[in-house]
C-alpha cells in the first residue's frame, strides 16, 4: 500500500499575522475595556477543545493520500457549538482556532444559543474529482463524528465547501446512526432538510447591514459605489443583492484578479460569465485590476469577502472607502484596524457583518428539530429583523462607550458569553 501525504501545494493565503494571535488580541482589548474578571478572561481567550485528524483517502488513480483536518470548539457555555468547515490549502490549526473564537462572538451578538466552532481540511478542493471529494468528506466526517451532533456541534459550509459537502456529512453521520439526522449540519440541500434562503444568507446579511450603515452615515445608498474582493458564495450573492437594491457595484475579484468599471458592472452579466467560464478572467467591458489594487479603489464601500489578513499595516493607509463591510472572517488585522479608525473609516466587523449565514443556519437547525419548515419570505424577514436589531445594538454600544464598531461588537459579545460562564461557574 503506497500512501502519500497531502502537503501544502503553494499556499494561496499571504503569510500574514498568526490568525489566533489576532483573535486573542481582539478579545484582550474587549476584556481590558470590560475589566473582565481574570479567571473568566483566561478561560475565554483559549479554545476549549481541538481535534486533529490525519486520514487516508482513496484517489481515482488507485493511490491513497493522507490528509490533515481539524475541528475546534471554542466555547460550550451557551449551547452546542456551531461553525463551518473549510477546505483550503492554507488551513492551519491556528486559523481554525481563530475562526472558532470568532464564531462564539458572532453567535453571542446575534443571540443565537451556540458557542463557536470551526473545522478545516488542508486540501485544494479544485485539485480533486467529485468522487475524491466525496471520499474525503465521508472519511473526515467519520473522523470528527465523535465531536459533532445536533446537540453537540453543528457544521456548515465555509470556504471551499457547499451544500453537497453538507449532504455527504449528513448522510455519513446518519448511516452510522441508522436513521436520518438532518440537524447535524446546516447549509444542506432543500431536499434533505435544508432551509430556504440559506445559500444566499451571508450575502443577504452583508447587503442589509451595508445599507443600514450607509443610512446611518446619511449617505444615499443608491448613489454609493462598492468594490468586492472575492466572488465565491458570499461575494457573489452580496454583489447580486446590492445591485438589486440599486447600489452600484464597480469592482469584483476572484483568485484570477479583478474587474473594474467606474460606471458600474452589470452584475447579472458578470454572474453569467463566471457560470460559463469558471472565473472572471477575460470579462469584457471592464478594466483589469489586481486583488491588491481593488482594495484601494475610490469607492464608498469596500467589501473584503475572501480570506484573512487582506488589509494590514502596509495597505490600510491607502484604503479610500468610507465604509468597510467585513464579509470575510478576519480580513483586517489589528494594526490596520487602528489606521482605518484614525482615518475615519466606518468598519462593520466580521462578527456583525457576516453573521447572516449562521443566523439562517440557526433557522435551519430549528426547522430540522421541529420538522416544520418556514417560507422563504418568512426567513428573509426574520433575517432582516435580526441583522437590523444587531446593527442597532452594536451602534448603541459604540455610541455609549465612545469606541469603534469592532470593540462595540466585542463588548456585547464578551459580556454575553462571560455572563453565561459566570452563571454556570466552574465544574467541579
Ligand atoms: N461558515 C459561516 C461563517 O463563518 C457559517 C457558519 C454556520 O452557518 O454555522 O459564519
Amino acid at each position: 500500500m503506497v500512501v502519500t501525504q497531502q502537503g501544502r501545494p503553494s499556499p494561496v493565503m499571504d503569510a500574514g499575522p498568526d490568525p489566533f494571535v489576532t483573535a486573542q488580541r481582539q478579545f484582550d482589548i474587549a476584556a481590558e475595556f470590560l475589566n473582565l474578571d481574570p479567571g473568566v478572561r483566561s478561560i475565554l481567550r483559549e479554545v476549549q477543545r481541538v481535534l486533529e485528524v490525519n486520514f487516508p483517502v482513496h484517489m481515482d488513480d488507485g493511490s491513497i493520500e493522507m490528509f490533515k483536518g481539524y475541528r475546534a470548539q471554542h466555547n460550550l457555555h451557551r449551547g452546542p457549538t456551531k461553525g463551518g468547515i473549510r477546505y483550503h490549502p492554507g488551513v492551519t490549526l491556528s486559523e481554525v482556532k481563530a475562526l472558532s473564537m470568532w464564531m462564539t462572538w458572532k453567535c453571542a451578538i446575534f443571540k443565537l444559543p451556540y458557542g463557536g466552532a470551526k473545522g478545516g481540511v488542508v486540501v485544494d478542493p479544485r485539485r480533486l474529482s467529485q468522487h475524491e471529494l466525496e471520499n474525503l468528506t465521508r472519511r473526515f466526517a467519520t473522523e470528527i463524528s465523535v465531536f459533532i451532533g445536533p446537540e453537540r456541534d453543528i457544521p456548515a459550509p465555509d470556504v471551499g465547501t457547499n451544500a453537497q459537502t453538507m449532504a455527504w456529512i449528513m448522510d455519513t453521520y446518519s448511516m452510522h446512526k441508522g436513521y436520518s439526522v438532518p440537524a447535524v449540519v446546516t447549509g444542506k440541500p432543500l431536499s434533505i432538510g435544508g432551509s430556504e434562503g440559506r445559500n444566499e444568507a451571508t450575502g443577504r446579511g452583508v447587503m442589509i447591514i451595508t445599507i443600514e450603515a450607509l443610512k446611518h452615515l446619511d449617505l444615499d445608498y443608491q448613489k454609493a459605489t462598492v468594490a468586492i474582493q472575492g466572488f465565491g458564495n458570499v461575494g457573489s450573492h452580496s454583489a447580486r443583492l446590492l445591485a438589486k437594491e440599486g447600489v452600484k457595484v464597480v469592482a469584483v475579484s476572484d483568485v484570477t484578479g479583478g474587474i473594474y468599471n467606474p460606471a458600474g458592472l452589470n452584475i447579472p452579466d458578470v454572474l453569467r460569465y463566471v457560470e460559463e467560464h469558471g472565473s472572471l478572467q477575460g470579462f469584457r467591458n471592464a478594466e483589469y485590476v489586481t486583488n491588491a489594487e481593488l482594495l484601494t479603489l475610490p469607492v464608498t464601500v469596500l467589501i473584503p469577502a475572501a480570506l484573512e489578513n487582506q488589509i494590514t499595516e502596509t495597505n490600510a493607509g491607502q484604503v479610500r472607502a468610507r465604509v468597510i463591510t467585513e464579509a470575510a472572517n478576519g480580513p483586517v488585522d489589528p494594526e490596520a484596524d487602528e489606521i482605518l479608525n484614525d482615518n475615519g473609516i466606518f468598519l462593520l466587523p466580521d462578527v456583525l457583518a457576516n453573521a447572516g449565514g449562521v443566523t439562517v443556519s440557526y433557522f435551519e437547525w430549528v426547522q430540522d428539530l421541529q420538522n416544520f419548515f418556514w417560507s422563504e419570505k418568512e426567513i428573509d424577514q426574520r433575517l432582516a429583523d435580526i441583522m437590523r436589531d444587531s446593527f442597532r445594538r452594536v451602534l448603541a454600544a459604540k455610541e455609549s462607550h465612545d469606541v469603534n464598531m469592532r470593540l462595540a461588537a466585542y463588548i456585547l459579545a464578551v459580556k454575553t458569553v462571560s455572563d453565561a460562564s459566570n452563571a454556570r461557574s466552574i465544574y467541579p
